[in-house]
């Protein structure tokens, strides 16, 4: 990548426009220079090039730190698009539509959890189906699953998994507008109606934590993070079956799309429609019900894990405090305000393993976080730790408003299995005072730590280059992996 990326500072890079004919606006990569030779060897450069072809993208085509190879768009990837003459991509959103990550706080300190860690662990996978395909304690009607796509984690909270707090400390309420039933393929909807509150398999988690470091004790005392020792709770899965099957549904209507509008693309993966389009449109729709199927999703794990915990330690549930600090999505697109070329619009961000970043004063986020920002919620990986970060004006005026959303994957699946075995892996973390339940133990060596970049080095970068202020650390207790 000598000679060929331009340095713009020693967290930034950029990929001049006449990297590629074709590209419509330069590419810029957050990361530091050690990062950047494993980002060049997977070709993941590549891809944010490729991204640059699309049309109306605004600004630049743009890639976060954890940035390694996907489906059309890198992992990692934020690109913009014009209302007016712009594409949404679904490559762009990736197969499982709003994954994210949801972070509950609780009273309990490390003291009170490490002695039950195990009992905890057993209690939350009876209650919580885990592994590949699992399907779940909930049976949808077709009316039922209908109303899951257009009210999300509103649709949880009637059938009293949840209360109005947790909606309120999700992004967009927990449900995305412009969402259209009749848009998703019935293949989709049979997939989604057993699989709600479900975990589902490999990278998905649900892991117990300890604070383990305050950086900025104000910011985190907003976010109900008092002392370290103190116990959090993290959710991390999507949309399962049912937004898998809406991006394979769309990708295919889209590579049609593609040749109908003529349009041009380095990467038949990046297949997209006007967002004026019928065809553009419909997606938007799709993906909405997706996106909201997800957020009844994490809504429904959210009230079993409190079942869970109030059980094991015998508490009622305010004395628990297990209250929910925010739930992000990480592979959605929005239609969002920017202020771009000296006025505000409307555009579409694209965020692709990637987590939106606003800071204080935006109307969107919850109003207790209004005056600091709001929390975004960085996984690192099941060995070492994880990070709360705060979002910032740097991203706002850089990144649409984004950040990174975890350390991203360094080895892939198989060749993380060549690293170690699942039973050789499950007694090196309990030496480490890690607890693990695993749903497939010979797909746990893929998790490994060495498979994943470390993500004290992704963060520092974020904060760093100002795209998200770290606010504090935490590491595992426990982990359910799916
Ligand atoms: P993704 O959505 O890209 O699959 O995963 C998001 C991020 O979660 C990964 O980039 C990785 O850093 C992190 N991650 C994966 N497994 C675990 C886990 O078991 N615990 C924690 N804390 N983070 C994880
Ligand atoms: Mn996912
Ligand atoms: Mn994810």
């Amino acid at each position: 990548w000598h000679g060929i990326l331009k340095k713009i500072d020693d967290y930034r890079w950029e990929i001049p426009q006449s990297y590629k004919v074709g590209m419509r606006v330069p590419g810029l990569v957050y990361a530091s220079e050690r990062m950047l030779n494993q980002i060049w060897e997977e070709h993941a450069i590549e891809q944010i090039a490729n991204v640059a072809f699309l049309p109306g993208i605004m600004g630049r085509s743009m890639a976060m730190p954890d940035i390694h190879w996907g489906y059309g768009f890198p992992i990692g990837g934020v690109a913009a698009t014009r209302i007016s003459d712009g594409v949404i991509s679904p490559g762009g959103v990736g197969f499982d539509i709003n994954c994210g990550t949801r972070l509950l706080r609780t009273n309990l300190s490390v003291e009170e959890v490490q002695p039950k860690i195990d009992e905890l662990l057993n209690e939350l996978f009876s209650k919580i189906p885990s592994g590949v395909g699992s399907s779940g304690n909930i049976k949808l009607s077709g009316t039922d699953i209908d109303n899951v796509m257009t009210r999300g984690g509103s649709w949880a909270l009637e059938k009293g998994m949840g209360e109005a707090e947790d909606i309120k400390l999700t992004e967009e309420s927990g449900s995305l507008s412009g969402a259209n039933p009749d848009k998703v393929s019935n293949k989709a909807k049979t997939r989604g109606a057993s699989q709600l509150g479900t975990l589902g398999s490999g990278n998905h988690f649900l892991e117990v934590q300890v604070v383990d470091e305050i950086f900025d004790p104000e910011v985190a005392a907003v976010f109900g993070v008092q002392a370290l020792g103190q116990v959090l709770f993290l959710i991390h899965t999507g949309s399962r079956g049912l937004g898998h099957q809406v991006c394979t549904d769309y990708v295919q209507l889209l590579n049609e799309a593609v040749k109908k509008y003529g349009i041009n693309l380095p990467d038949r993966q990046l297949a997209c429609a006007p967002l004026k389009s019928d065809d553009g449109q419909n997606y938007l729709a799709a993906m909405a019900c997706a996106a909201n199927y997800a957020w009844a999703n994490r809504q429904c794990i959210t009230h079993w894990a409190r079942d869970a915990f109030m059980k094991v330690f015998e508490k009622g549930r305010l004395d628990l405090g297990m209250d929910q600090i925010y739930d992000v999505a990480h592979n959605i697109a929005k239609i969002e305000e920017h202020m771009v070329d000296g006025k505000v619009q409307n555009v579409c961000v694209h965020r692709k393993g990637a987590t939106r970043s606003f800071p204080a004063g935006r109307p969107e986020i919850p109003a207790v976080y209004r005056k600091v920002g709001q929390p975004v919620i960085i996984p690192g990986d099941m060995g070492r730790y994880s990070y709360v970060a705060v979002g910032t004006e740097t991203a706002m005026r850089e990144t649409f408003g984004s950040t990174c959303h975890g350390a991203g994957r360094i080895l892939s699946r198989g060749a993380a299995k060549k690293t170690t075995s699942g039973t050789q892996l499950l007694d090196t973390l309990r030496s480490q005072g890690i607890s693990i339940r695993v749903g497939d133990i010979g797909s746990l060596a893929e998790e490994a730590s060495e498979a994943y970049k470390d993500v004290a080095d992704v963060v520092e970068v974020t904060h760093k280059a100002g795209i998200a202020r770290n606010i504090f650390k935490t590491r595992p207790l426990g982990v359910i992996k799916g």
